[in-house]
């Protein structure tokens, strides 16, 4: 090999290794799906607070991981923790068939709630469960960056609008979050099972989500 040569070959070794730390300076950042994945991955065995020894399953949340709408509930509930997934009881299959019915396409929603493991008995959260994880919902929306979150009932309510007013009072209203995200509280689904009165409010103020959602 002539010096002439050596050079060239040793130019084109730079160029290629220059355009090779490029590609790998250019990689796109990580996607909503995987950074809810590895956030997952990192909190599925969770002991921040007790009811780690009593659950079955952590419930992480479901749905779109790009959803312009999540919707908050308040924890798992005893086939939630069974199956890890959040809203597949009586008020889940309320919820899921009236967001169908009003036209609110899966593609559209993620579901979550304020406590990601069950509450023995399906008694209130209480406020070391809900410091311990309200910070990982927290996160999940910082993800997802949603345009709208629907708390479902008081307890979702009162928590994310850091407010002792009652969802009677809330429901119906818009809030606008510090991150700019709308907040728009309405009962429960679990609740509305029982109050037929509720029910028809329920379902009105989720016709309100979908129009303010096709509007922005
Ligand atoms: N009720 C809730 O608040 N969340 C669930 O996941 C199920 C029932």
């Amino acid at each position: 090999m002539t010096k002439k040569d050596f050079y060239i070959e040793y130019l084109s070794i730079i160029r290629d290794f220059k355009q090779h730390l490029e590609q790998i300076m250019k990689k796109a950042p990580p996607s909503n799906t995987s950074s809810l994945h590895r956030m997952y991955q990192e909190i599925k065995n969770c002991q921040r607070c007790p009811l780690y020894k009593t659950r079955t399953n952590l419930v992480f949340g479901e749905g779109n991981p790009n959803a312009t709408l999540i919707l908050v509930g308040e924890a798992p509930g005893k086939y939630e923790d069974l199956q890890g997934k959040p809203f597949i009881g009586a008020a889940g299959k309320l919820l899921r068939e009236s967001l169908k019915d009003l036209g609110i396409g899966e593609k559209k929603i993620y579901i979550a709630n304020i406590l990601k493991c069950r509450p023995p008995g399906n008694r209130n959260p209480n406020p070391e469960e809900i410091s311990a994880c309200l910070p990982y919902l927290k996160k999940q929306i910082q993800i997802i960056q949603p345009k709208i979150i629907c708390s479902m009932g008081n307890f979702s309510s009162q928590i994310l609008l850091n407010t002792t007013r009652g969802i009677t009072y809330l429901r119906g209203q818009e809030f606008i979050l510090k991150n700019k995200i709308i907040l728009m509280p309405i009962y429960h689904p679990a609740a509305s099972i029982y109050k037929p009165a509720w029910k028809k409010q329920f379902l009105m103020d989720l016709e309100k989500v979908r129009d303010k959602l096709s509007k922005i």
